[in-house]
């Protein structure tokens, strides 16, 4: 058998990290990620501070100090932190303690209850992100009576306001507690093991995002008598400049993360698939591809290029006049590292109307940053993690939306999104995160604590 970087890891590993008895830690595991999941910290308003006290009250019995800070009393965050020997700069693992709001009367278990039934924990928070939560205070409580030798510190956090505004938590945390939770490598929430047919597929982890950014569409033209039709009616512009943006395909571009990810995800595909993953890149198929793409995978669609959704509309006020301005709003994705002033002049070239203005404006912006690497020490842990926990390759990729990490990776630190399995034909049947029968797989709880473990021991420990 070949030997990747991941087998000199692990067989470093002090006897001391080859925890232990699992049946054990997962009715640990399983205890504590229930009573965190019944705890209600839904957001807006969060009240993540009952959270952080149990939390606090978890990993003090075992005698690892936790500090709460907060912004907002109401809504405390937790940092905690085993010591290491300083030889390699702390790796931070992190977890948010609000979920989204949940509509009780669609649930057919009570959204708090985290009720077990047919090898599934039901509520609010199961997979978004109580599981990463529980498995990064369990690695911290394992690390500690295992007695683990560390060269790097781990910090442990748990975060409020991530689904909502990030004001008390993230922000607050980088902004007001750099000094506490300043680390070279950081692990939160996004990646994923998909699981298809019962078996684990492969992983997915989370090493760049795109950026959102607001622009708005404005047409301006002279106001007049709505039985007196005008060429230069500012709605007739703006219908026409949203439907020629929204037919352009703007430029496509790889980087690291997302090249591999279609190299990879061609090796994991059915052969049509594996075919098209593979078109991207020859530029006499690559045109059908994306056609393909743009029709049948959004998701992989946009990570080719910025991308622009106009998403809110808005012109006139009574149906005999003529009003003298109409808006669109955009919702623009943009890849790491876009030129986005000389991208708003492409997008003006396309439209190419003079009636038409492209205005930026402010958005609750999440930070640029480069993309986390894939060719160090902690990547390799992590592939090696999931290998050993489930068998699967790991694929980098850019998620399409904005996390949290966006402010760390904007720090410096490499960051990586993991997370617990989920059956990739459970969300499309309603039981993804956010959804009203939020749930995930008992075996992926007790299989995320090993994988975090695992990952984080080859991150951190002692090689000797
Ligand atoms: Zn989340």
């Amino acid at each position: 058998m070949r030997c990747f970087a991941w087998c000199i890891f692990a067989a470093a590993l002090p006897v001391a990290a080859q925890t232990s008895d699992w049946s054990k830690v997962n009715e640990e595991a399983m205890r504590h990620f229930q009573a965190l999941v019944r705890i209600d910290s839904t957001d807006p308003p969060g009240n993540e501070t009952r959270v952080a006290e149990y939390v606090k009250k978890t990993l003090e019995a075992d005698g690892i100090p936790a500090m709460l800070v907060a912004k907002d009393p109401a809504r405390a965050n937790v940092i905690a932190r085993l010591k290491g020997n300083g030889s390699k700069k702390p790796i931070l693992i992190m977890g948010h303690s609000d979920t989204v709001q949940v509509d009780a009367s669609k649930w057919t278990f009570p959204p708090f209850s985290a009720m077990r039934d047919g090898g599934y924990v039901y509520g609010r928070g199961t997979l978004d992100d109580k599981s990463d939560l529980m498995a990064a205070l369990m690695t911290m409580l394992l690390l500690k009576r295992s007695n683990v030798k560390l060269d790097r510190d781990v910090i442990f956090v748990s975060e409020v306001g991530e689904e909502a505004a990030t004001g008390p938590g993230i922000e607050y945390l980088v902004n007001e507690h750099w000094n506490d939770i300043e680390a070279e490598i950081c692990l939160a929430e996004t990646g994923s093991v998909k699981r298809q047919n019962g078996q684990a597929h492969y992983a997915l982890v989370e090493t760049t995002e795109k950026q959102p950014k607001g622009v708005k569409l404005i047409a301006k033209g002279p106001a007049g008598h709505g039985s007196r039709p005008l060429r230069s009616n500012a709605v007739v512009h703006l219908a026409r400049a949203v439907e020629t943006i929204a037919a352009w395909e703007p430029p496509t571009r790889f980087n690291d993360t997302t090249r591999y990810y279609f190299e990879k995800l061609a090796t994991v595909s059915s052969p049509e698939d594996a075919a098209r993953f593979k078109g991207l890149f020859d530029p006499q198929k690559a045109p059908a591809v994306r056609e393909y793409l743009a029709e049948h995978d959004p998701v992989s669609y946009s990570m080719l290029h910025t991308s622009i959704s106009p998403n809110i509309i808005k012109g006139g006020y009574q149906v005999n006049v003529i009003p003298s301005e109409a808006e669109a709003t955009l919702d623009v994705r943009a890849l790491p590292g876009e030129d986005i002033p000389a991208f708003y002049d492409m997008m003006r070239k396309v439209i190419n109307d003079p009636a038409v203005e492209v205005m930026p404006e402010a958005r609750n912006q999440r930070p640029g940053a480069p993309p986390s690497r894939i060719d160090n020490e902690a990547y390799h842990a992590i592939e090696a993690a999931y290998r050993k926990v489930y068998g699967v390759q790991t694929l980098p990729y850019m998620g399409t939306g904005a996390t949290d990490m966006a402010f760390l990776r904007a720090k410096g630190v490499q960051c990586y999104g993991i997370g617990a399995m989920v059956d990739e034909e459970d969300a499309p049947k309603g039981f993804g995160p956010h959804s009203d029968q939020e749930r995930i797989l008992e075996e992926a709880v007790y299989k995320h604590v090993q994988f975090f473990w695992e990952a984080v021991t080859l991150m951190a420990a002692s090689k000797n």
